[in-house]
């Protein structure tokens, strides 16, 4: 296949030379590089290239240039290859234009003229960029094929294991897809036999657990050691955040993730509030990249494997993992979040993965393109979601069960929302019915003492809230009345030390009511629940950490 393309365009001759030299200079291995001197002849060459299917990675455009400025051409090239990534090429004066563009036609960055030196200015914002299109592009290679009917609740959950883990596929349609038809065939199984799963090397599985999928593909799912200085269970950002930094301060340190790194960051669509990312970024774009940090950084990553129990023979504590094996440590930080709040509706568990979906909006998008979708809840989640798939389906309704929706929402969502004409919100709401036979078609919403309304939906997104993931911990460790997990000064409800606490000193900030284990993120009694303070926990964590170590 023919490499990606980077297109160039500048109206003045001499720069646009600087620019074809230098992208040639640092990118011309791996990517054709397109110089165009005005934005329709850009735009001529993008579509040549879609034809041929040649796909571009980038576009790099001057904003003065005369008839068609750098964003509108921007815009425009939007049509012709959507992934692309869009950058601007300002003088300083222009600075405000592209500021106004990041919003206005989403760009992902801007430079200012000149670059010089291009190592510094001009390709590490580049590399970036690139690496993000690389990880979302999917070649037309034979890569892993899922064939499965559309409506198999464990096809769904096999479609988001291996987006959340980064790993390319391609989902085939049995019913409607002559190739998923064939490989069926030459994969010698027959009718009903599905989710079926094949591998590059031509091997196949039939409805692989997360786990086979994984020693297939090359994941690690076993600790290479029987013994660690800090356990990490859970991959979200509070645990990859204490992985960067436990491995990158000299602790032997395993992380241990049930699903995939990235925890429920992983499945949102745009973090608008990460700071560092003026333009947003998505949350596997961010796992992809805390999980390559903390590897390269020496942690031990196990997934998918789940972290079943927990006991303590001080010391020393023994993690038990699902898959029989244990490893122990000397600390163990318990970052293991929070999962999604069940709706609780008649009729809703068997189209659960048929058109109900717990979170999930990022990867079942596309598939409603055209169509009817509900999204429920009245939080930052739920409104990611529903400007997300407002994108793809011809309309979405958000069911609010409160009376604003500014009460659950940040202002920045509100706007979008309301700024979104293919978004109907509907308050003071509930879903309080489902229809459908083999996938949901339908949703009965009660407002208020009105009559219940019925509303077509190929697709209900739910997000209601969440709830501590601590069954694993048993009765080990002391947590609030939510089951959240109580930590350093807050376990002493009464101002004196702990009822169960053994030792004299106090507990250290995270520290549970166990010495030696530890707490970070939304698993945390009276934490924040966001992204950034979970990844400061995380950090702040092994700062403890190390203090506690010294006392042994
Ligand atoms: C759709 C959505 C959009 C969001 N958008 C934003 C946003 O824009 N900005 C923002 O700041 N916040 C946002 N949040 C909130 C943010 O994602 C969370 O606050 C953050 O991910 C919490 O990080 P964490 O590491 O504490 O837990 P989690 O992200 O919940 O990660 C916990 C991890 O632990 C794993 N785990 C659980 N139990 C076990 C076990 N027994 N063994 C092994 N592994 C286990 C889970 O699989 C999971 O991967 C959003 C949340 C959602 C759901």
């Amino acid at each position: 296949m023919a490499n990606p393309v980077i297109v160039a365009v500048d109206d003045d001759p001499q720069v646009l030379r600087a620019v074809e030299r230098d992208l040639r200079r640092r990118f011309g291995h791996e990517y054709r590089i397109v110089a165009a001197e005005s934005g329709p002849s850009a735009l001529d060459a993008a579509r040549r290239l879609s034809l041929r299917g040649t796909p571009v990675a980038l576009y790099l455009a001057d904003q003065r240039m005369p008839g068609m400025t750098g964003t509108e051409f921007l815009e425009a090239a939007r049509d012709i290859f959507p992934d692309a990534k869009r950058v601007l090429l300002t003088a300083y004066a222009d600075t405000e234009v592209a500021i106004q563009a990041i919003n206005s036609i989403r760009l992902d960055h801007y430079l200012l003229k000149p670059w010089d030196p291009p190592e510094e200015k001009l390709y590490p914002v580049l590399e970036d960029l690139l690496g993000d299109w690389q990880a979302a592009y999917v070649p037309p290679f034979d890569g892993l094929r899922l064939v499965s009917h559309r409506w198999v609740a464990r096809s769904h959950e096999i479609k988001d294991y291996l987006a959340r883990n980064q790993i390319p596929y391609r989902w085939l349609d049995v019913e409607t897809d002559p190739e998923a038809v064939s490989l069926v065939a030459s994969a010698g199984e027959g009718e009903g036999r599905e989710p079926l799963l094949v591998f590059p090397d031509g091997s196949h599985l039939v409805e692989p657990s997360n786990l086979q999928i994984a020693e297939k593909v090359g994941l690690r799912t076993q600790a290479a050691l029987p013994f660690y200085d800090l356990v990490i269970v859970g991959g979200g950002p509070a645990g990859l955040a204490a992985a960067v930094y436990g491995a990158s301060e000299g602790l032997r340190t395993l992380l241990v993730e049930q699903e995939a790194p990235g925890g429920q960051a992983g499945t949102t669509s745009r973090i608008e509030n990460y700071l560092g990312f003026p333009s947003g970024l998505s949350g596997s774009d961010l796992a992809r990249r805390a999980l390559a940090q903390a590897s390269r950084l020496g942690a031990e990553i196990l997934t998918p494997q789940a972290v079943v129990g927990m006991s303590v023979n001080d010391p020393y504590k023994l993690v038990q993992l699902s898959d029989g094996s244990a490893v122990s440590c000397q600390a163990l930080l318990v970052a293991t979040g929070v999962e999604y709040r069940r709706l609780d509706v008649p009729g809703l568990d068997v189209l659960t993965g048929a058109g109900v979906f717990y979170g999930a909006a990022t990867t079942e998008a596309p598939f409603y393109r055209g169509q009817h979708v509900a999204v429920v809840g009245g939080g930052n989640s739920a409104g990611q979601a529903a400007v997300y798939l407002a994108r793809y389906a011809e309309d979405v309704l958000l069911v609010v069960r409160g009376a604003t929706v500014e009460a659950g929402m940040s202002q920045y969502l509100v706007d979008r929302i309301g700024a979104t004409p293919n978004i109907r919100v509907l308050l003071r709401s509930s879903v309080v019915a489902v229809h459908g036979n083999q996938a949901l078609e339908a949703v009965e919403v009660a407002t208020g003492d009105q009559a219940r309304q019925r509303f077509e939906a190929a697709a209900m997104f739910v997000f209601i809230g969440q709830q501590p993931r601590t069954d694993w911990l048993g009765d080990a460790v002391e947590r609030d009345q939510a089951g959240f997990v109580l930590s350093g000064p807050a376990l002493s409800r009464t101002g004196n030390q702990p009822v169960r606490w053994p030792l004299r000193r106090e507990p250290l900030l995270l520290e549970t009511s166990v010495p030696g284990v530890f707490v970070a993120g939304d698993v945390r009694s009276g934490s924040v629940k966001r992204i950034a303070s979970s990844v400061g926990e995380g950090s702040m964590a092994v700062q403890f950490i190390h203090q506690y170590l010294a006392t042994l």
